[in-house]
């Protein structure tokens, strides 16, 4: 095998062999030569039906011609300026409209590095020091955000981190998914101490967890009542759900918002923006400091700009639910069929079996932790041999994108029914 042999050499090189922990798992990960569409290729010649999906970003699939002519345009112009350019307006036009809530943005190049500045931008703004977020949330890899974090930090189990000061994590509080009682009770016992909540609107980052009932208008209410700012993480929502995110799916609209992967069409990016008042405390117009060399540089801008035109014309967020909701009824059928305990948990172009016990539905951080991960992972390795990637963890979300067809459905399906014995 080829990819052992890789894996063996880049470990030499970098911790775990990988550039970012959710890419490892045992043996080895396979290495990638080329992907196009729904599918990915590995060293050794396989083909996999890809619904990892570099965990997001990828929502027109791999490859796409359209993306691909606008960047080699745009590289002909150069790749990075320096300075302000045009294609900045359209893209901030763009969310903007999709996105009402938001009057202003900056662009950033990670979600890690949006919910950064945004958390420091929502403190300047109220001048408090505290925020509070959802167990096993996951909103990128910096300090305040680390505290019982979803995504690689669940999966190897270092949901907190070591190396953070306890000066730092000290300003981060919990409360669990789908409990608006629970955020009222923190929010009222710190009361004029807290600055901001941070939500991911679906949980994705513990495998997908939809807000139950009216949770997110009740956060918003709660936040207003409270006189605290909501920031709505829709790093993987957000041109996904529908063109305007999880405000749009489910009618509510946040302080601050946070994009990510899909805005930048496949190349890296991050934004965040909100309200006019809010965000020219942003430097140079105001005293909130943040800063990026490769910000808004003008290959993400343009890849991100083709991808939302794509998205808009073809109406892909309605297509590809209707995939997921093809998907999610399938799988529940053959889980009931089978027997296995577990649970198919999802919404939009987003699912994921859950080998939760007895089947219970998956509400929360809590509830995810109980899923057999050990099982997960002997399943995710029989898929696999099956021609199916799916993510190498109980807790990543499984993605559809435009490229994925009925019979790549159809044969996905047939896969969890051979492999779900495991
Ligand atoms: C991926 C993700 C991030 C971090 O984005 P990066 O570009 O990986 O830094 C933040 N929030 C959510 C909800 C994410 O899924």
């Amino acid at each position: 095998m080829k990819s052992e042999k890789l894996f063996e050499l880049t470990s030499r090189y970098m911790p775990g062999g990988v550039s970012s922990p959710v890419r490892a798992y045992k043996p080895y990960p396979f290495f990638t030569v080329h992907a196009k569409g729904s599918r990915i290729y590995d060293v050794d010649g396989r083909e996999y039906i890809d619904y990892c999906l570099a965990y997001g970003p990828l929502v027109l699939g791999h490859g796409n011609e359209e993306v691909k002519d606008a960047v080699r345009e745009q590289l002909e112009k150069g790749w990075l300026y320096g300075t302000p350019h045009e294609k900045e307006i359209d893209l901030a036009k763009k969310i903007t409209t999709h996105y009402p809530s938001v009057e202003m943005v900056r662009f950033v190049n990670t979600g890690s590095e949006a919910t950064m500045a945004g958390i420091r931008l929502a403190r300047g703004f109220k001048e408090r020091d505290k925020i509070v977020k959802i167990e096993g949330g996951f909103h990128g890899a910096h300090d305040g955000v680390l505290v019982k974090a979803g995504s690689g930090a669940t999966t190897f189990g270092i949901p907190d981190s070591k190396g953070i000061p306890k000066d730092s994590v000290k300003n981060t509080l919990q409360v669990p998914f789908n409990d608006a009682a629970a955020l009222t009770t923190m929010l009222e016992k710190n009361s004029g101490e807290v600055a901001a909540v941070i939500i991911e609107p679906v949980m994705g980052n513990v495998g997908p967890i939809p807000p139950q009932n009216n949770y997110l208008s009740d956060v918003r209410k709660i936040t207003a009542e409270n006189d605290v700012s909501l920031i709505l993480d829709e790093v993987i929502t957000g041109f996904r759900l529908a063109l305007g995110g999880a405000q749009e799916f489910y009618g509510v609209d946040a302080d601050l918002t946070i994009l990510g992967k899909i805005v930048g069409g496949g190349f890296p990016i991050g934004m965040f923006g909100g309200k006019r008042e809010i965000m020219e405390l942003i430097a140079p117009s105001g005293a909130v400091y943040q800063a990026g060399t490769f910000s808004g540089n003008p290959v993400s801008i343009t890849a991100g700009l083709k991808t939302i035109e794509i998205l808009e014309r073809e109406e892909v967020p309605g297509r590809i639910n209707k995939l997921g909701e093809r998907m999610r009824t399938a799988l529940s059928e053959i889980l009931r069929d089978s027997g296995v305990e577990g649970y198919v948990s999802g919404v939009g172009s987003m699912f994921k079996v859950f080998f939760s016990p007895n089947g219970a539905e998956v509400k929360n951080y809590a509830d995810a932790l109980k899923c057999d991960k050990d099982r997960y992972m002997r399943f995710f390795h029989k898929m696999l041999s099956s021609g199916i990637f799916l993510p190498p963890s109980q807790f990543e979300t499984n993605f559809i994108s435009f490229t994925h067809n009925d019979a790549d459905i159809k044969r996905t399906v047939e896969a969890y029914k051979e492999n779900l014995y495991a």
